[in-house]
């Protein structure tokens, strides 16, 4: 499914984030198990691909219906990046908050804590500036089935978020009409509502 516009072939710079796609691809379908077959079959009936997108800088899920015959949902590579790094940063925050008695907690007391900042600080600049920079070395990237914390809830999060995200785009191709879906600013749509 992810085959269609591979970024690989327009980009030969292959993001940290790719390891991830075949999670996003089963994504939507965890959120709702039980209708798994029901879903799969709207994918097959609208032929439903992704295509994706690596000059956006800001968050983009775009949900289109090509010619009635191809349903695509863009997916901006560069937005998921930032997205990953800011829900590794919330989980590992939390964390060390909570192995803190929920006392104030300085993150950058250790060398873990201080990865995580420059993680952090790296995607803010991104979302907030358009910073293009690439993933920084000597940082936390995504890792395919992690066994550790705080990778896996990470994982969990970005994954329910974006499984959410395309779902909704998946809600446009089926029935286009703008106002009938709630919007997320965070994850933006970038249809109007
Ligand atoms: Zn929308």
């Amino acid at each position: 499914m992810w085959s269609l516009i591979s970024p690989s072939l327009d980009n030969p710079m292959a993001s940290p984030i790719e390891v991830l796609f075949p999670d996003i691809e089963d994504a939507p379908f965890r959120l709702a198990p039980e209708r798994r077959d029901k879903l799969k079959a709207i994918f097959d009936e609208k032929n439903i691909k992704y295509s994706f997108d690596r000059e956006a800088m800001r968050m983009r899920f775009e949900g289109a219906d090509l010619f009635g015959g191809l349903g695509l949902v863009y997916v901006g590579v560069r937005g998921l990046e930032h997205f990953w790094a800011l829900c590794y940063g919330a989980m590992h925050a939390y964390r060390a908050f909570q192995a803190n008695g929920f006392q104030a907690t300085r993150l950058t007391v250790d060398e873990e804590g201080r990865r995580v900042a420059k993680l952090l600080d790296w995607a803010v600049a991104g979302v907030k500036d358009g910073d293009p920079a690439e993933w920084p070395n000597d940082v936390p990237k995504p890792e395919a089935a992690p066994t550790e914390m705080p990778s896996r809830l990470a994982n969990e999060l970005f994954l329910g978020a974006a499984g959410f995200a395309v779902l909704h785009e998946v809600g446009h191709i089926v029935q286009d009409r703008r106002g009938q879906f709630g919007s997320f600013p965070l994850l933006e749509c970038s249809q109007n509502h």
